[in-house]
């Protein structure tokens, strides 16, 4: 394991005009137009923690756009004790379809604990858009004014635990619009339902071109080595990442092939259980020099970039998943993707043409031998993920459904 040294960021932040070399001019323009009807109404984004995970990753190119057209947009981020947080990992984790065993006292710390946050924080924007179940219970704050209320549900709600469904259910109840990132996510809701993909950023400095020589050195700098295929899972240490099961696919594969696995993730501040995973990878990985478990910090930007760009294949076997925005990142750099059919990666990976689909270890070191026999075929998939990004996946995307939204709350005012 390493740890990598702060990368240098990219000194300047793209404006929106940046954009128009990627996504049009006519794309900019309607941007501007839209955000014009909406100019000097006030947003508040609420989420449970400012670094890890891809809500923050979204909220951090997503803000600074909202504020350049004139959408003045603050970002918080919840408070909580170490048992809150566990209580909404095991929330996340049953929402995806584990079971639940949580103590008596669970569903009256989780709203204790969003009480003393409603109390701390004031919601007096026009939009408050409350990111996941971590801080739904905000909500209680709605009475006192006419503001619109947003609950953006990032992850796959189409099995969820009863129990802890049924306890937040009414407090979803109570906003005035929900967001999902696909169609098989939502539920029977009294409110409006609306499909928000998550975007990435094409200019950020986890996906901005880089220089193929920064990608050597950068595999270099790790051990890595260029002249042999490379397979790559970017993910947080979590079980539902699956990061035991890649190194079972890897070693079906190394059978047959040279090649090497890296393993490259952080952890969450709002994710208890990162340690205990971690130790879990670095243990499957013992004696084998070519798996490389990479403990990254957070601002290893620059660095997954170039992880992601000097792969030969990026591999998200997730068991669960939210979206998946680290496949969007590997699609827009053209590699081919092997990822399990699960939560929003579908809507990314579209089998045969813009990736491969897979549903079990077997079946991953499959497709990945079969690609590294088919490089042509690989790079096809690679560039046709890359124009599937492009038309549904960017940052513009996301600015415009909000700007949208807005709008159509804002009728009957
Ligand atoms: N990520 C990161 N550092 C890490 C692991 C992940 O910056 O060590 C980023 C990754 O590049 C992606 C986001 O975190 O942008 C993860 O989003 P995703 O939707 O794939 O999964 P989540 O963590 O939200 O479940």
């Amino acid at each position: 394991m390493s740890t990598t040294e702060v990368a240098k960021p990219s000194a300047v932040l793209p404006v929106l005009q940046d954009y128009a070399a990627i996504v049009g001019e006519p794309e900019i323009l309607e941007l501007r137009e839209l955000a014009r009807r909406v100019a000097g109404r006030h947003v508040k984004m609420v989420n449970s923690t400012a670094v890890g995970g891809g809500v923050a990753e979204i909220l951090n190119r997503l803000v600074p756009l909202m504020e350049e057209v004139n959408v003045p947009t603050r970002w918080e981020v919840i408070t909580g004790g170490e048992k809150f947080f566990h209580i909404t990992k095991a929330f996340h984790n049953a929402l995806h379809g584990a079971p639940y065993e949580g103590a008596a006292d669970w569903f009256e710390t989780f709203l204790a604990t969003n009480e003393e946050n409603r109390r701390r924080m004031r919601f007096d924007e026009d939009f408050v858009v409350i990111h996941d179940p971590q801080p739904v219970a905000l909500i209680a704050e709605r009475n006192s004014g006419p503001h619109r209320w947003v609950w953006r549900c990032h992850i796959d709600l189409s099995n969820p635990n009863a129990q802890v469904w049924d306890f937040l259910k009414p407090w979803v109840d109570r906003y005035d619009a929900s967001l999902f990132s696909s169609p098989q996510f939502t539920r029977g809701l009294r409110i409006p339902q609306y499909l928000f993909f998550p975007t990435i950023d094409p200019l950020a400095d986890k996906n901005r071109d880089l220089e193929p020589e920064f990608v050597r050195d950068v595999l270099e700098k790790f051990h890595i080595d260029p002249a042999r295929p490379i397979l790559t899972q970017i993910s947080r240490f979590d079980r539902l990442k699956d990061p035991v099961g890649v190194i079972r696919a890897y070693r079906l594969v190394k059978k047959y092939e040279d090649c090497q696995l890296v393993l490259a993730g952080g952890s969450a501040t709002d994710d208890p259980e990162g340690a205990a995973v971690l130790q879990e990878v670095e243990q499957a990985a013992t004696g084998d020099p070519d798996i490389h478990v990479l403990n990254l910090p957070p601002w290893s930007h620059v660095e997954i970039n170039a992880l992601q760009r000097g792969s030969t294949i990026v591999i998200q076997k997730s068991l669960r998943e939210g979206f998946g925005l680290t496949v969007s990142e590997a699609l827009w750099k053209k590699k081919p993707v092997v990822a399990s059919a699960v939560g929003g990666i579908p809507s990314q990976v579209i089998h045969k043409l813009t990736g491969m689909l897979v549903h079990s270890a077997e079946g991953t070191a499959y497709q990945i031998r079969f690609l590294l026999a088919n490089p042509s075929f690989a790079k096809v998939l690679g560039e046709n993920g890359y124009q599937h990004v492009k038309e549904h996946f960017l940052l513009t995307q996301n600015l415009k459904r909000y700007l949208v939204l807005f709008l159509v709350l804002l009728q009957g005012d």
